[in-house]
């Protein structure tokens, strides 16, 4: 049984309107495929503005609660730009996604093996603007709330883009080890997370990668260049961004992923056997997000993913497969970059 599962369907009202890619369909499935193994979906409640304020400036917090009512000077000040845009409810819907996290990285603080929070990972937010569709930054008040009772926390973040929110609130703070896995800053947003950056004491860790490249590269990436690195850290509990986005069907990047590959990640950091939050992150297909997060949960629960969907999922959604059936070719795109970027995060 997949344990401390902390969702509402409140959180389906953060929702940028129906031209934006953030689809609130994208957790509606998820959430009623994991059903299918009798989850237990636990109500995190409406959220509390105290939490938000642990890493956000309460001048940020206080034009969140208003947001729709910002002047235009204001919207950019506070980062609510085309990308997200405020919209009726944003106060409550931001505070409700934050919630869920809050309440998994609670129940590992407190004690828990494993928490999840699927609707959360919005690793862009910044201490006083929103951006790239994230409001309050969830993950990295996760790893705060981790350091209440661990000397050592580790971020991974295996989103498409750069965790940048998360790296720069936590630069400083050489007992949060932020990594992340991404397609290269110079070829999409946020445009940031070079493998020269190390903040204070090396405690930022990036892996960028070449547009196209391939699941397989990016998996070799993340076991050479990120648990090696995480190992040494020694963390005593872990906070994973699961973003989907990745796959090699998103809208938004282009990286070559695979469903498997990914999930083997997911798969490592769950043998590292710590203390874990888990999150979702970004994700834009719905012929890729619900399966990938639902195996990516059971693999951590430690349940045996199967081959297909339950019905009528797999033929209502036209994805009958768990994993996908076709792998992107040619394999091996975008290794002679891929290994110039371990040898530089590896030296130091
Ligand atoms: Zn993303």
């Amino acid at each position: 049984m997949l344990p401390n599962f902390f969702y509402h369907p409140r959180l389906l009202k953060y929702d940028f309107g129906p031209q934006h890619p953030l689809r609130p369909e994208r957790l509606r499935r998820t959430t009623e495929l994991l059903s299918s193994w009798g989850v237990e979906m636990i109500d995190p409640g409406p959220g509390e503005l105290a939490d938000a304020l642990r890493l956000h400036s309460p001048e940020y917090v206080a034009a969140v609660q208003r947001a729709i009512e910002l002047s235009p000077a204001e919207r950019r000040q506070f980062g609510f730009g085309s990308d997200t845009p405020p919209f009726p409810g944003m106060a409550e819907a931001a505070l409700a996604y934050l919630a869920a996290t809050v309440r998994a990285a609670e129940t590992v603080r407190d004690g828990a093996m494993l928490a999840f929070g699927i609707g959360g990972g919005l690793h862009h937010a910044q201490r006083g603007n929103a951006s790239g569709f994230c409001v309050y930054n969830d993950p990295a008040i996760a790893c705060h709330i981790l350091r209440e009772r661990f000397e050592r926390v580790a971020y991974i973040d295996i989103d498409l883009h750069h965790g940048d929110g998360v790296q720069d609130l936590f630069c400083e703070d050489p007992s949060v080890l932020t990594c992340s896995i991404h397609q290269d800053g110079r070829t999409l947003y946020p445009g940031t997370g070079f493998a020269e950056d190390s903040c204070a004491q090396r405690s930022a860790l990036n892996i960028p990668l070449l547009p196209g490249t391939t699941g397989d590269t990016w998996l070799w990436a993340f076991r050479e260049g990120i648990l090696p690195l995480v190992r040494t850290f020694k963390p005593d509990a872990i906070v994973l961004q699961m973003g989907t986005d990745s796959h090699y069907l998103d809208p938004l990047g282009h990286l070559e992923n695979t469903a498997q590959e990914w999930l083997h990640a997911v798969q490592d950091v769950r043998d590292l056997s710590l203390p874990t939050v888990a999150l979702g992150g970004g994700g834009y297909t719905l012929n890729a997000v619900p399966r990938m997060w639902t195996a990516a949960c059971l693999t951590l629960a430690g349940i045996e993913v199967p081959e297909r969907l339950p019905e009528p999922y797999g033929s209502a959604w036209g994805t009958p497969y768990f994993l996908d059936q076709e792998l992107p070719s040619p394999r091996g795109q975008g290794k002679d970059y891929a290994e110039e970027v371990v040898r530089i995060v590896s030296n130091g």
